[in-house]
């Protein structure tokens, strides 16, 4: 295990826990909306409020249902990071859209995936990272 990593025991103590802690901290400025660059594989997200996204995600975190741009969003994730680079308030907002996800997916609100959406979102995120040549070989 590397520096600053830990073990965690209890699982569903810590997404109380950070639950809690994230809706507490954040101020809904939608700074990590407008910085995530997997937006733009997310349709539904075009021309959303950030700020009204964000509490959308808020809401799927706490059991509802958020709105569709929230929805697509926590589903676009590919965990860039660039949204905890942007958030003012150290809320660790990727940390925030992964815990929305396993709320929505157990309580239905959000669809399982498979494995053919889970390579369209590898391919998405590969070319964020990758050059043209490399994603000419490999994508
Ligand atoms: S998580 Fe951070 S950047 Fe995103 S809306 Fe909340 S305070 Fe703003």
């Amino acid at each position: 295990m590397g520096p600053g990593e830990r073990v965690v025991e209890d699982w569903s103590s810590l997404r109380t826990t950070e639950r809690a802690r994230m809706t507490e901290a954040c101020t809904r400025c939608g700074a990590c909306f407008a910085a995530c660059p997997m937006t733009a594989h997310a349709p539904a997200t075009a021309g959303a409020d950030a700020a009204a996204t964000v509490a959308g995600v808020l809401g799927i975190l706490a059991g509802g249902a958020g709105d569709a741009a929230a929805r697509a969003w926590v589903m676009a994730c590919g965990r860039t990071g660039s949204c905890n680079a942007a958030c003012p308030h150290g809320v660790n907002p990727m940390l925030l859209m992964r815990l929305a996800k396993f709320e929505g997916q157990e309580n239905g609100t959000l669809p399982k995936r498979g494995a053919a959406d889970a390579m369209s979102r590898v391919k998405a995120f590969a070319r964020l990272t990758l050059t043209e040549e490399e994603q000419r070989s490999w994508l």
